[in-house]
């Protein structure tokens, strides 16, 4: 079956793909004692470098902080971040960025630049909310009144966290201690929209030699497993009323078609890669049960580690909805709705970035702050780590990863690292109202900060190392291979009104 073939070839790439970079790393090591060798007075000065740095973003706390708070106050799902975008604009315009606003046909998507020539820099932000999750930044459960979003995963500390290493970074251009260009992408929609997506279809990234993120979590650690590439779409389906009872005869149920290709695509799953994931909603099924339905639509989300196989599942899942369409004589249409790849992971930027993040360590917690925390762990369930795990940095490893991410489509145009900092309680889930608490409160802001020294620590050694940026481009190329990005989600426009 193709099918089966895809899978078994990119298997063989990859085995193929990992016996070049070992051969790449022997030879790398080799440029990399040689250069330690050459630059081995620069690397106090370096470090020297980095501390000011550090100092540097330290000081700029306060002022961080509130920006955190207010995008945490504004809480504005995706597509819909007009004041949080323009927050940050603002913030990069007032420290000498040019930014270009409304890019790739997003309002509130944008690129902020500062300096000349190479290196290009990229750092990505976000700041969209998530509906439904409204709460207070205590640690017991409490909405805030007449508010229905909340910012759960962390993002209005992503989108602050970003333009400040971008800041620390344009201050050392400023002052001639680094070369290049440092550019701040102010990415909307994360959550299901995939405002990075148009952004990279759109050859935003084109110059940029590596591209730097982060995100909030429980613990700090640089990001080393990649994640499922995802393809969604809503099936519509079209048949015709009639009385359920009376006449049942002259109609054609869209419910019908729904439900025949939900049945298809569940007997489907005993044939597919087990590290698949296929979810549904039913997102209209009819109103009444007496009124024999002529519109139905059901939103199917298809993921799978890699693209390719992503992309065959889909199809299937497609054919499913045709034939469904054929058996209960009602015509179908889909939507695609949103599309992104797995993330490509580069283990020589990794390295560099989990040196950095070792540098600038973990969060600590004040006494007030243990026990804000302790009283936010009785709430969770099963085992809790140690509050104290918040000051430690786990070591590169590959952890289980059933989550997307638009960051994929960047790493497949340009090599890409992230770290993930203790912005939330250790034991707080994402998406949850804990995670909400936590980001609106200094723990979160803490976080925050050990995540914009380490992007700017990293960015330094981009500055001042090229064979750093050399080995990251060859390793690249290699896991990359010969392919040409071509966004999943086809050529469709920002679905713009999603959350709707
Ligand atoms: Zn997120």
């Amino acid at each position: 079956m193709p099918f089966r073939f895809i899978y078994t070839q990119k298997h063989s790439i990859i085995l193929k793909e990992t016996m070049k970079l070992i051969l790449l790393t022997i030879l790398s090591l080799a440029l990399g004692y040689n250069c330690m060798a050459q630059n081995s007075g620069n690397s106090k000065s370096i470090d020297v470098l980095k501390n000011e740095v550090a100092k540097n973003i330290q000081s700029g706390y306060e002022m961080y902080k509130k920006i955190a708070l207010n995008l945490w106050e504004y809480a504005e799902v995706g597509f819909k971040e007009t004041k949080s975008s323009v927050l940050l604009q603002n913030t990069l315009k007032d420290n000498g960025f040019k930014v270009n606003a409304g890019v790739a046909g997003m309002p509130t998507a944008f690129v902020a630049t500062y300096g000349s020539g190479s290196p290009v820099i990229a750092i990505l932000a976000e700041y969209d909310a998530l509906p439904g999750l409204s709460q207070e930044s205590s640690s017991a459960k409490s909405p805030i009144l007449n508010k229905n979003s909340g910012h759960g995963c962390g993002h209005n500390l992503f989108g602050t966290g970003s333009v400040a290493a971008g800041i620390a970074i344009k201050k050392i251009i400023d002052e001639g201690k680094v070369k290049g260009t440092v550019k701040v992408y102010g990415c909307p929609a994360e959550e299901g929209g995939d405002g990075k997506v148009y952004m990279v279809r759109e050859g935003l990234f084109n110059d940029v030699d590596v591209a730097l993120h982060w995100h909030p979590d429980e613990h700090n650690t640089v990001t080393y497993t990649s994640s499922l590439a995802i393809k969604t779409a809503k099936f519509r389906f079209y048949g015709i009323s009639a009385h359920a009872s009376a006449a049942p005869d002259k109609g054609r149920s869209a419910l019908d078609a729904v439900e025949a290709m939900d049945y298809m695509v569940n007997m489907m799953r005993e044939h597919i890669p087990q590290e698949s994931r296929i979810h549904y909603v039913i997102t209209n099924g009819g109103k009444a049960p007496n009124v024999v339905p002529d519109l139905a639509e059901v939103f199917y989300y298809v993921r799978h580690p890699y693209k390719d196989i992503t992309e065959g599942l889909f199809e299937r899942v497609v054919n499913a909805a045709k034939a469904a369409a054929l058996g209960t004589e009602t015509k179908m249409e889909y939507e695609i709705i949103s599309g992104s790849h797995d993330l490509l992971i580069n283990k020589t930027l990794a390295a560099d970035m989990q040196s950095n993040l070792e540098k600038v360590g973990g969060v600590a917690y004040s006494d007030d702050e243990i026990k804000f925390g302790k009283n936010l762990q009785a709430t969770f369930l099963g085992k809790v780590p140690s509050i104290d795990s918040a000051a430690l940095i786990t070591p590169l490893y590959v952890e289980k990863n059933q989550g997307s991410t638009d960051v994929g489509d960047v790493s497949y145009v340009v090599p890409t690292v992230g770290v993930e900092t203790a912005t939330w309680v250790p034991g707080t889930s994402a998406h949850s109202w804990q995670a909400v608490a936590c980001s609106g409160k200094d723990i979160g802001i803490k976080g925050m900060i050990v995540a914009a020294k380490t992007m700017a620590f990293t960015a330094i050694d981009l500055f001042l190392n090229p064979a750093l940026i050399i080995k990251a481009k060859e390793e690249f190329k290699i896991m990359k291979g010969d392919y040409k990005y071509k966004a999943l989600l086809g050529d469709r426009k920002p679905a713009l009104n999603y959350r709707d």
